[in-house]
C-alpha cells in the first residue's frame, strides 16, 4: 500500500533527541527557544511561541487577538474541526463563510457579505487549506475596510507563499501544527507566530499558566508548552522542509500533467502569485462516483483520504448549537467530492508512476 502520509525520522532527528536526553532537560529549554527562533525566521514572522499542538496554538492565537465570550469570529466551514472548536474554546461564536470551489479556501466575496451583515466581528480565522494560502490581497483589503483581526490557521501550510510572503507572516497571529502527518512534524506540536511584541509577551503567559516573571500569575493561562524533545525533532525537520516541499511540488506537477486528459477527475488549482506546498493533493470526482473510485484506489494499493467529508457545522456538536444544512453550499458539495492521493516526499518515482497508472486505468 502506498500510504497517504509517511513521517520521516532520520539521523539528524535522533542526534538532536539524544542531545536533549543527555542534557536531562526534557521539558522547556533551549531547544524550544532555538526552534521558536528558527521557525519564526523561516516564516518571516518576528516572534514564535511553541505550543503543545496546533489546536492549542489556535486557541492562543485567538486569545492573543482579544477574542472574548460573545464575540463573533468568521471562519471557513471546510477544515479540520479544531479550527471551529478553537473559537468555541474562547466562548465566541463561529460564523461560517462559504468557500471558493476552485481553491477550497474561504471566498472573500462571501466573507464580505457576512462582514456587511454582522455586527461586532472581532476576528476572521482563515485556513490555508491543503497547503494553498487564501487570497491574502482580498482579505487584507477587507481588514482595512471592516477592521478585524486576521488569524491564519496555517496548520497545513508550512512554507506556503502568497506574492513571496510566507504563511504566518501576514495576519495578526498564526497557528501551525507539527502533528505527525503534517509537512513537518514533532509528533505532537505547534507554534503561534506574530509580529507584535505585546502579543508575543501575552502568548508566552497564555501557554504557561499566565506566569509573569518568576512566580507571579497575572492572567488566566494554560499549560500549552512544547517539550525540548519535540523541539529537537522540529529543528531537524525544519532543516529538511524546503527539500521536502520541493519534492511535494514536483510530485504534484507530475500528477497534474499525467491527469490532464482524464475527464472524470479535476486536479487542484494553483492561482497565480501562490506557492502551493501540497500538504494534500486533492482531486475532485463526482459525488456519485467517489465511493467506487476510493475503493478502486485502495484495492489497487493506493492509499487515499477524504479531507473533509462534512462541513464542520454539520457535525453533531454544531447541529446542537443550531447551525442548519445548506448554510454553505459550496463547502457541502466539496465535502462530497474531494479525494486526496499520496503526494508526500517519501514517494519514489515508481510509487508516483504506479499512482498515475492506476488512476489512468480507472473504468
Ligand atoms: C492539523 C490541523 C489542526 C490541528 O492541529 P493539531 O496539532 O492536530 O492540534 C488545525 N487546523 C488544521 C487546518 C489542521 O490541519
Amino acid at each position: 500500500m502506498i500510504n497517504i502520509a509517511y513521517p520521516v525520522i532520520g539521523k539528524r532527528e535522533r542526534q538532536l533527541i539524544n542531545e536533549v536526553l543527555d542534557s536531562g532537560m526534557l521539558a522547556s529549554g533551549k531547544y524550544v527557544e532555538r526552534f521558536e527562533r528558527s521557525f519564526a525566521e523561516y516564516s518571516g514572522a518576528k516572534f514564535g511561541i511553541a505550543t503543545a499542538n496546533g489546536t492549542t496554538s489556535l486557541h492562543a492565537a485567538l486569545l492573543m487577538c482579544g477574542v472574548k465570550p460573545g464575540d463573533k469570529v468568521v471562519t471557513t466551514p471546510f477544515s479540520f474541526i479544531a479550527t471551529a472548536n478553537s473559537i468555541l474554546f474562547c466562548g465566541a461564536k463561529p460564523v461560517f463563510a462559504d468557500i471558493d470551489p476552485l481553491t477550497y479556501n474561504i471566498n472573500p466575496a462571501e466573507l464580505e457579505k457576512i462582514l456587511k451583515k454582522e455586527k461586532n466581528v472581532k476576528a476572521v480565522l482563515i485556513v490555508h487549506l491543503y497547503g494553498l494560502m487564501c487570497d491574502m490581497a482580498a482579505i487584507l483589503k477587507l481588514r482595512k475596510k471592516y477592521n478585524f483581526k486576521i488569524i491564519e490557521d496555517a496548520c497545513q501550510a508550512h512554507g506556503a507563499e502568497f506574492k513571496g510572503k510566507k504563511s504566518g507572516s501576514l495576519g495578526d497571529a498564526a497557528a501551525f501544527s507539527f502533528y505527525a502527518t503534517k509537512n513537518m512534524m514533532t509528533g505532537e506540536g505547534g507554534i503561534t507566530l506574530t509580529n507584535d511584541s505585546k502579543m508575543d509577551a501575552y502568548a508566552r503567559q497564555l501557554i504557561n499558566h499566565g506566569r509573569e516573571g518568576h512566580s507571579t500569575h497575572t492572567v488566566l493561562g494554560y499549560n500549552y508548552r512544547l517539550t525540548n524533545i519535540a523541539a529537537a525533532i522540529g529543528i531537524a525537520q525544519l532543516e529538511q522542509l524546503e527539500d521536502w516541499t520541493k519534492k511535494r511540488i514536483s510530485n504534484a506537477q507530475k500528477y497534474n500533467k499525467a491527469f490532464e486528459g482524464l475527464d472524470f477527475i479535476k486536479t487542484p488549482a494553483v492561482p497565480k502569485n501562490h506557492r502551493h506546498v501540497f500538504h494534500q493533493y486533492t482531486l475532485r470526482v463526482k459525488d456519485s462516483e467517489r465511493e467506487k473510485f476510493i475503493k478502486y484506489l485502495r484495492d489497487n494499493g493506493v492509499g487515499c483520504g477524504i479531507y473533509y467529508d462534512t462541513a464542520m457545522y454539520r457535525q453533531p456538536l454544531y447541529k446542537k448549537l443550531g447551525y442548519k444544512a445548506g448554510l454553505c453550499p459550496e463547502a457541502e458539495k466539496a465535502a462530497k467530492e474531494v479525494v486526496s492521493i499520496p503526494v508526500h516526499p517519501s514517494l519514489s518515482k515508481s510509487d508516483t508512476d504506479k499512482v498515475i497508472k492506476i488512476i489512468a486505468n480507472y473504468k
